[in-house]
C-alpha cells in the first residue's frame, strides 16, 4: 500500500497541489497545507516555497507573516523565481519585513531577467515608488554637501546638481575604488565625475542610514 514512492515529497507536494486545486479531489487548502508542511520539512524547495505563499495569504493555515518570510526567503536563496518575486513583494510592501524599495527592485530585476511573468511591469512600478521616494528625501536634505554612498547619492551640494541627480543625469554606481559619481562629457560618453561638474564641490562617502 505505502511504497517509497507515495512518501517521496514529490509525491506528497503533487498531492498537495491537488488538494490546492480541487483538481480530483475537493478543494482543501488546509489540507494542501499540511501535505505542504510534510514535504517541507524534507526540504522539498517547491513546498518550502508554496507553504510560505499560504503563510502570506492567510490560505488554509492563519496569516503568518513571520513565517511567511522564513519559507519564502529560504526558497528565494536558492534562486527560486516564484519565491524571489514574492520576496520582492513583501520588501515593497514592507510585509513580514521591514519595507526595502532598493531591495525589492533589486528582487525583481531578477525575475524580470529570468521572465517571470509580469515581473517587467512590477520592476517599473517599484522603480517609480523608489524614485519618488528617493527624491523626496533628498529634496528634504540641506543643499551644502555632495554626498554619496555605496547606494545612492545621499545629498548635493547644489541646485543644479540636485535637479541633475533627480533627473538621473549624474548617479552613482560602483567603481573597483568605491562608490563614483557619473556624468556624461559634451559627446554624451559616460564619465566618472571627480566633483560637480557646477559648484565643484568634491564629493563625500558616507553611508546609507535610511530605509524606504
Ligand atoms: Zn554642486
Amino acid at each position: 500500500m505505502s511504497d517509497s514512492n507515495e512518501q517521496s515529497p514529490e509525491f506528497i507536494y503533487s498531492q498537495a497541489i491537488s488538494y490546492l486545486q480541487g483538481d480530483g479531489v475537493k478543494a482543501d487548502s488546509a489540507k494542501a497545507a499540511e501535505l505542504l508542511a510534510k514535504a517541507a520539512e524534507m526540504d522539498y524547495l517547491p513546498a518550502v516555497r508554496d507553504l510560505g505563499i499560504l503563510y502570506l495569504n492567510g490560505d488554509g493555515v492563519p496569516t503568518d507573516y513571520e513565517k511567511a518570510y522564513q519559507y519564502i526567503n529560504k526558497a528565494a536563496s536558492k534562486m527560486d523565481p516564484n519565491a524571489v518575486y514574492h520576496l520582492a513583494l513583501m520588501y515593497e510592501n514592507g510585509t513580514g519585513v521591514q519595507k526595502d524599495l532598493y531591495q525589492a527592485l533589486k528582487l525583481m530585476a531578477f525575475c524580470a531577467a529570468a521572465n517571470y511573468t509580469g515581473a517587467v511591469e512590477d520592476a517599473d512600478r517599484i522603480e517609480d515608488e523608489l524614485d519618488a521616494a528617493r527624491n523626496k528625501y533628498l529634496d528634504a536634505r540641506p543643499i551644502i554637501s555632495l554626498d554619496i554612498s555605496e547606494v545612492d547619492v545621499e545629498a548635493c551640494c547644489c541646485k543644479p546638481m540636485l535637479d541633475a541627480v533627480k533627473n538621473k543625469d549624474i548617479t552613482m554606481d560602483m567603481t573597483y575604488k568605491g562608490p563614483a559619481l557619473f556624468g556624461a562629457d559634451e559627446d554624451g560618453n559616460e564619465i566618472v565625475l571627480e566633483k560637480c561638474p557646477f559648484c565643484g564641490k568634491l564629493p563625500r562617502i558616507v553611508s546609507h542610514d535610511k530605509v524606504y
